[in-house]
């Protein structure tokens, strides 16, 4: 048994890697093709059993990196046998010896408090989305030809005077695995369709291509020679071949974390700028299923100029055709000025492939798809083929297409028109090349030798047509100076994305909870591993390299973890499991943990021990508080959790020891089981005692901070005390249902088709709860059929403390068409308003909309979810990406897990049947507000403790047990820095740069810093905060305990850009919500 559990425990540390993978067959989105489009072949279950296992080995590799970075992190101490640990004079008595003392109040800068309490003032050519959702009708009349649309008609004369410019711009999708794995896709279609384009774009130099998924770019890459080398870098050199994007792949933008988009964009970055020199301009992203500010954000700071958008809400997309605002100013809604400004595209029609991008019809379009010649395996659904351009039919043709470029044309404000040409996976075969390359040049010469037609028609690559653009509007080719002909700027987001009817893409959202949960659990680790490994590297370099530390393999091994990161946020990558424990038996007795956050911590650590009798002891031998917990699937065992709370200095190394024997300071839980409201008595409970109370009373669990009242019959929540105030709170968790609908189509993977509202979820057993009760954590568990739902308090004063953590262990697999969510109901008056946030970078205010369907009201949930009125705000915040919804005053509704029959016809071909017995956690933070926002404002901003409280949540401390052998050096702790970081300032990573020459680490790290916004009009009760904040400021310096900073260059997001400041280099400066890049030399 104990064989298997620590096989357990190791799988999920090391799960994260390889999850990345799954995704990448089992979860593949797609593209919805129209209605009578080609349907890919569909997915093969049957290989995913090899993969899985091989994704397993993966995994098992992750694992050994972070625990040789971790053991030679500490070995280096010792060799070096530097005393400078944590500052003298902490080392008092008792448990709160390691850490200064907290101050009572938040230490907060009045100065810091004004970014977020500033009014809100619109820019004068705004366009602001939320005012958009408030205008529309989402009515879906028949628009003709252009269906979701409306007829477009000009005047022949209107391009006399300045000719249209058109730029045909070939294109190829590639999914990074999808219905295929990414290795069969590469085999099968990507790389002849790169091989293809080296001799195809070299045949004809006005011949163009653009390409984004780096992932299979570096893969060929790798596999061809030097000549072919040398004959890409030309075909880049000339403009022929351009890399758009140039991230890993092309990120989904709902469920993933700022974390992953900026790692996948440096990945590629890195990459191109290592192979090629190569710094991409713009950004390319047809298929991401909605679109996030964040995303725009990240390409500006990376050094993009110009982005194009394609998954937009097609009522959306209307309404901007007909103001001409589909190309605009990106800003972020938190943006005072327009530094966060990036010229964006979208994309009028209803899909990225042919029969949608030359205009508004369809049928005609489809006719210039020339892959779909007749003989081909492909064919026009509207049922007229395309012909082949000849002498004969050159004219016609060329003027049927001239009338669907003018016509798309109109919806924008320029005479440059951009019409792309490509879908998933094209360009394959040589002979696709020639079918559409010689076809289209034929229409274009013919266009350009007849200047009645007003035409300049070429292919071109997304920046040639970006700069033709912004010439024609008087910008400069990369700023974001406003020409003659201004364009609007827009701020907000691009979810709930809906392809057509009522057809929401926010299914995806919560589909394959498990792997979403994973996702955050691997980004946790690899930040970890980064952070470690960058600075056991400038120990390296301080002192000398111990002859047996593997850095360069380790380096590989990082990469590998930062590619399959990478290719997870691919759009429908993403994952989780439960909470990351470790075995403790006579074996291995010293426990090192790990503080991943940059400021110091309190936090509970527990570990399976094989006694219940053990005492725990900190590194300057003092007998630490600790409980245990009975393990209840082996209750008869002397097996036990063990928790204490453990304390770390910011990234440090924490070292506890774990001995055998009677101690008073570890106490056992408590117990109480009831089901139906009557108590039970366990017999065989042999460790651990049961206490009683009165049948009828409510359970009370507490805190310092917070009561907590729980109903004995169903064991859900239904108040919330704060002590602060002694205020008490309606909060009342309930567990829901949802069916699908009795259409045609029905709720799959993307979509969400619910019946109706859900109905409440009531079990035919009644639950078994059980009350736990201890001295450093109480909780009570409720068992149903299909959840085991966990409320927890922490009894820590502080952080931890100041929220309930919530668990839900779902198992759906028996259901079928079934969604479960968690509904809390409270007493706020938050009539429609609620804030979601995007990306766990920032938060987005929502309006839930009676005009629209319920499904509709669902959005991404990546970190949080709250609500609030003038007194209080709720937030639950969340440790996987789910789908979140507001859909009555004061409540909160998040989609758990769903299990779908059958297939929503977006081409993956299969329901939602593969599910896992899924453990989704949170943390609930009710928080009395202050001062009241302005409602209207379109930004809103967590407080300081709920950031910390989400860091906590999806950053734990990471505990490693230890074999202590004679032989090996006594482990101290470790503590890299001084003092924590300013509570506003996270450290995104500390990422290791890869040499130029080898294949190993260069003495460069990419420090990746962003200072978060806040609100400060909360009350400012004891949150035991060990931070303070600064003004955005950080001397790195003075931070350093004995590394020091050898050099320090701001840089672009990825790198690619250095940028020269007049600063002192010493002292890091960031605007609230800022995400800067420092290339690093420490030594
Ligand atoms: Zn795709």
């Amino acid at each position: 048994m104990k064989l298997s559990r620590q096989f357990t425990v190791f799988g999920s540390a090391i799960f994260c890697v390889v999850v990345f993978s799954l995704y990448l067959m089992l979860d593949h989105i797609d593209h919805s093709k129209n209605p009578n489009g080609e349907r890919i072949q569909k997915g093969q279950l049957g290989i995913l059993q090899d993969k899985i296992d091989h994704l397993e080995r993966l995994l098992a590799e992750n694992n050994e990196i972070i625990g040789n970075i971790r053991d030679s992190v500490i070995n280096l101490r010792e060799t070096v046998k530097d005393g400078k640990m944590f500052p003298e004079g902490n080392m008092s008595q008792g448990d709160l010896e390691l850490l200064p003392p907290a101050p009572a109040l938040l230490p907060i800068h009045s100065e810091d408090c004004q970014f977020a309490a500033r009014t809100y003032s619109k820019a004068a050519d705004g366009v602001q989305m939320l005012d958009v959702y408030d205008l529309l009708s989402f009515d879906n009349p028949d628009g003709g030809v252009w269906k979701q649309g409306f007829d477009i008609s000009y005047q022949d004369n209107e391009w006399d005077n300045e000719p249209l410019q058109v730029f045909v711009v070939p294109h190829s999708h590639n999914d990074p695995g999808w219905l295929k794995t990414f290795d069969d896709y590469y085999r099968d279609q990507t790389q002849h369709i790169l091989n293809n384009m080296v001799v195809k774009l070299h045949e004809d130099s006005r011949r163009k291509m653009i390409w984004s998924e780096i992932s299979y770019f570096s893969k060929w890459w790798d596999n061809i020679d030097e000549q072919k080398r040398d004959a890409v870098r030309r075909l880049i050199e000339s403009g022929q071949l351009e890399v758009a994007t140039g991230g890993w792949v092309m990120p989904d933008e709902a469920n993933t974390h700022y974390f992953a988009l900026i790692d996948q964009l440096v990945e590629g970055h890195q990459w191109l700028e290592r192979n090629l020199g190569v710094k991409p301009k713009t950004g390319w992203a047809v298929d991401p299923f909605g679109h996030t500010p964040t995303q725009a954000y990240l390409l500006r700071q990376a050094g993009l100029s110009n982005m194009l958008i394609q998954r937009v809400h097609y009522s959306v997309k209307k309404h901007f055709a007909s103001q001409k605002t589909l190309e605009f100013f990106w800003r972020q809604n938190w943006d005072q000025d327009s530094s966060s400004d990036i010229l964006c595209h979208m994309m009028p029609f209803y899909s990225y492939d042919v029969p949608h991008t030359c205009g508004p019809d369809p049928k005609i379009c489809c006719q210039f798809d020339f892959k779909r010649l007749p003989g081909g395996r492909i064919s026009c659904p509207w049922r007229i083929p395309p012909q082949a351009i000849t002498d004969n039919n050159v004219q016609e043709r060329a003027q049927t297409l001239l009338d669907q470029y003018r016509k798309k044309s109109k919806l924008f404000r320029t005479n440059v028109l951009l019409a792309p040409l490509g879908d998933d996976f094209r360009y394959t075969e040589a002979v696709e090349w020639d079918q559409q390359f010689e076809n289209y040049q034929k229409l274009f010469d013919y266009m350009n030798s007849h200047p009645e037609l007003h035409v300049q028609a070429q292919f071109g690559t997304i920046s040639d047509y970006f700069e033709a653009l912004r010439k024609s509007t008087g910008m400069d080719p990369v700023g974001m100076n406003v020409g003659q002909l201004a364009l609007p700027v827009l701020s907000g987001d691009f979810f709930t994305y809906a392809d057509r009817d009522d057809h929401y893409w926010s299914g995806y959202f919560t589909s394959r909870p498990f792997y979403k949960r994973l996702d955050r659990v691997l980004e946790s680790h690899l930040r970890a591993a980064e952070v470690l490994y960058s600075l056991t590297l400038a120990n390296i370099q301080k002192y000398g390299q111990p002859n047996d530390y593997p850095a360069v393999d380790n380096y590989k091994l990082l990469t590998e973890a930062r590619r399959n990161l990478g290719l997870f946020q691919h759009h429908d990558a993403i994952t989780g499991t439960g909470k990351d424990w470790v075995v403790v038996d006579y074996g291995t007795r010293l426990l090192v943990v790990y503080n991943p956050t940059e400021q110091a911590r309190m936090s509970m650590v527990t570990v399976y021990v094989t006694t219940p009798k053990v005492r725990v002891l900190n590194a300057v031998g003092h007998v630490v508080r600790a409980q245990v917990s009975a393990v209840w699937n082996d209750v008869s065992h002397a097996a036990a959790d063990l928790s204490f709370v453990a304390q770390a200095a910011p990234l440090g190394l924490s070292v506890y020891q774990l001995m055998e024997g009677m101690e008073p300071r570890t106490e056992a839980a408590k117990y109480m089981i009831l089901q139906d409201g009557r108590q039970i008595s366990i017999s065989e409970l042999e460790h651990f005692q049961q206490f009683y109370q009165q049948d009828a009373a409510p359970v009370h669990i507490e805190n310092p901070h917070l009561k907590l009242s729980i109903s004995t019959a169903t064991g859900l929540l239904e108040k919330m005390s704060l002590k602060e105030d002694d205020s008490e709170h309606l909060i009342k968790v309930e567990f829901v249902w949802y069916g699908t609908t009795s259409n045609k189509d029905k709720s799959g993977a993307y979509l969400f088709l619910p019946d109706k509202e859900a109905t409440i979820y009531s079990p035919s057993q009644p639950p078994v709860v059980r009350v736990t009760k201890g001295p450093l954590f109480s909780e009570v568990t409720t068992t149903f059929t299909h959840i085991t739902h966990t409320l927890r308090l922490y009894n820590i004063q502080g952080v931890e403390g100041q929220s309930v953590e919530i668990c839900n262990t779902v198992d759906i697999r028996g259901e079928t068409n079934h969604e479960i969510a968690m509904r809390i109901t409270s007493d706020l008056n938050s009539k429609d308003r609620f804030f979601t946030d995007l990306n766990g970078y920032q938060v987005q205010p929502r309006k839930t909309l009676a005009k629209l369907p319920l499904q509709a009201n669902f959005y991404p949930m990546t970190s949080m979810v709250y609500l609030q009125d003038s007194s209080a705000r709720l937030s639950l915040l969340t440790a996987q990406s789910l789908g979140a919804a507001s859909l009555k005053s004061g409540q909160l509704e998040v989609i758990m897990d769903r299990r779908l029959n059958q297939d929503d016809n977006r081409g993956l071909g299969q329901g939602v049947l593969d599910n896992k017995i899924t453990a989704n956690s949170f943390r609930l933070l009710l928080e009395k507000r202050s001062s009241a926002e302005e409602e209207s404002a379109p930004y809103s901003y967590p407080s300081i403790l709920s950031h910390m409280s989400y860091m906590y949540l999806n950053h734990p401390l990471i505990s490693m047990a230890v074999s202590q052998r004679s032989e090996s050096p006594s482990l101290t702790p470790y503590s890299p820095l001084s003092a924590s970081f300013p509570c506003d300032m996270h450290l995104v990573n500390l990422r290791a740069i890869q040499s130029k020459v080898r294949g190993g680490p260069s003495e460069q790290a990419a420090l990746i810093l962003h200072r978060k916004g806040f609100d400060c009009g909360f009350s400012n009760r004891n949150t035991a905060l060990l931070c303070t904040t600064t003004r955005g400021k950080v001397h790195l310096e003075k931070l350093l305990t004995d590394l020091k900073l050898k050099s320090i260059t701001p840089v672009s997001l990825s790198l690619m850009h250095t940028y020269n400041s007049d600063a002192d280099p010493q002292e890091i400066s960031l605007k609230p919500m800022e995400i800067r890049t420092y290339r690093l030399q420490l030594s």
